[in-house]
């Protein structure tokens, strides 16, 4: 695992990030063309927890556009940060989402993909009515079942789906999931497998005013190869683009 990065020079930081990401879109590329895809079909989110704003603006010069957070407050201070930096940087949460906030990152994120309750996806439906706004969310699910983590169990899917697509002024585009820690990334393919397939059930069950279902929101650094190759269409990477983040930061 490569070091944290060290904002000191901003030249040797985006050379080494450029050398990182040249490897994640290698390895997205390979792993796309074993699985028949074109790599244009995967989209990479930077996540930038932990992360400074100056090392994610430099991240914003060397190709990286799309950028994901999983607190509400430290993504809203980095979107502070990098607002003048291009109006095409695009900004996803990731991660729990309490109600209280709701609004908050109705405003400040181009997609939600961590929806978790019903109650919290009312509360993001009300807020992006507020604004006359429809906002992009995923179905967070708890494929694995572990009792640390957030996500609706398989076996709610569908009647949440019914009751998500129903609400106007969110745009339900499909599934995401964060799977089990494993040392293997080939024992977590059934986890990605089982994903797909609830995803390719709820398109064929639930219709959708937008058409929606495409997204697979899965992979992150140990595992995006494998994710990829069972169809992922968006994988969250960041230890493999900023380097190790500091050991109590998991979150
Ligand atoms: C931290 C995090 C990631 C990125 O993890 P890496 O192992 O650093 O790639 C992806 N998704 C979620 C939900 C995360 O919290």
């Amino acid at each position: 695992m490569t070091a944290a990065t060290d904002p000191g020079n901003d030249a040797d930081l985006a050379a080494t990030l450029s050398a990182r990401l040249a490897e994640v879109r290698e390895r997205m590329a390979a792993a796309a063309a074993r699985a028949g895809r074109a790599p244009s079909e995967v989209t990479l989110v930077a996540v930038t927890k932990t992360v400074p704003s100056a090392v994610v603006r430099i991240a914003a010069t060397i190709g990286l556009d799309t950028f994901g957070e999983n607190r509400v407050q430290e993504a809203q201070e980095k979107i502070g940060a990098l607002g003048n930096v291009s109006a095409s940087l695009r900004w996803e949460l990731i991660g729990h989402l309490q109600t209280n906030k709701a609004a908050r990152a109705a405003d400040l994120f181009s997609r939600i993909q961590s929806v978790d309750s019903l109650r919290l996806a009312e509360a993001l439906n009300a807020h992006a009515g507020e604004r006359g706004a429809v906002l992009p969310v995923l179905i967070e699910v708890n494929v694995a079942g572990e009792a640390s983590k957030s996500g609706f169990a398989p076996e709610q899917l569908l009647e949440v789906a019914r009751m998500l697509v129903a609400l106007p002024h969110l745009r339900v585009e499909g599934l995401m999931t964060v799977a089990p820690q494993a040392d293997d990334a080939e024992s977590v393919r059934p986890v990605f497998r089982r994903l797909r397939a609830l995803r390719d059930t709820l398109a064929a069950t639930v219709p959708t005013p937008s058409g929606g279902w495409h997204e697979l929101s899965m992979g992150m650094t140990d595992d995006y190869e494998v994710a990829i190759e069972e169809g992922a269409t968006i994988i969250r990477v960041g230890r493999a683009l900023f380097g190790a983040r500091p050991p109590l930061a998991t979150h």
